[in-house]
């Protein structure tokens, strides 16, 4: 569960400062799927970069499963970004010289696990996004959409509480982003894992449980997203 209380963050930079958050609070309960909407500026990268411990809030709080993150010592953050976050770019951000399984492999030997059953991990992993024929070929040899779901691969491997999401559909035609999505759900609602989406796409968001908007670093929505029939 992620509970945010009061997150606020002021960018400074010489004299200027940018309120990018101004007092959010948020809830999100285990399994559950909430996408992130906003105009452009609005301060929704900046609240995943909060949730991931990419960053700290200027005041408030944030904790996860009960640990509040600005409690947390080096050590323990670098340990819970290694193994209970997930991240998901809009870029992707694949290591160009290795290969899919590689890269899917990637998060497992940075935490010291040994190769080989990391490599059967990464292996079957493959085969659930749908990439077995692919194990062996570099990003440069994949579609978007294959780098993409490399990318939900990579952060599926570590088993994580909580996945985070900036744009993942972002650089995907509509049709290469709904099979991503619809991965993305089927994978994370069969681990009942937290997911927390950045997306401008309304169709994208409408694929989670709920949809929070943001407007210039404040909450302007809450709403439960209703089943649609398929
Ligand atoms: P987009 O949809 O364009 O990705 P966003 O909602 O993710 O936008 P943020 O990246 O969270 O927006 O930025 C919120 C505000 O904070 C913006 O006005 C931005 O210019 C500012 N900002 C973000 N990062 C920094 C930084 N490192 N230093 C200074 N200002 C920043
Ligand atoms: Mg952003």
């Amino acid at each position: 569960m992620i509970e945010v209380h009061e997150a606020t963050k002021v960018y400074r930079r010489g004299r200027t400062e940018v309120r990018a958050l101004g007092g959010v609070s948020l809830t999100v309960p285990r399994g559950q799927f909430l996408s992130v909407m906003g105009p452009s500026g609005s301060g929704k990268s900046t609240l995943l970069n909060l949730l991931g411990a990419l960053d700290v809030p200027t005041s408030g709080s944030i904790r996860i499963d009960g640990q509040e993150l600005s409690r947390m010592n080096d050590t323990a953050l670098s340990t819970f970004r290694r193994e209970r976050l997930g991240f998901i770019f809009q870029f992707f951000n694949l290591m160009p010289t290795l290969t899919a399984v590689e890269n899917v492999m990637l998060p497992g030997l940075l935490a010291g696990r040994s190769s080989a059953p990391l490599q059967a991990s990464a292996e079957a992993l493959l085969e659930t996004v749908g990439l077995r024929g692919r194990a062996h070929h570099r990003p440069d040899e994949l579609s978007g959409g294959e780098m993409q779901r490399v990318a939900v691969a990579r952060a599926l491997l570590t088993q994580p509480a909580l996945l985070l999401a900036d744009e993942p559909t972002g650089n995907l035609d509509s049709r290469t982003g709904s099979e991503v999505l619809r991965l993305l759900r089927e994978a994370t609602r069969e681990r009942q894992l937290t997911v927390v989406m950045v997306t401008h796409d309304p169709r994208a968001a409408a694929v989670g449980d709920r949809i929070v908007r943001l407007a210039d670093g404040v909450i302007v929505g809450d709403e439960p997203v209703h089943e649609q029939a398929a």
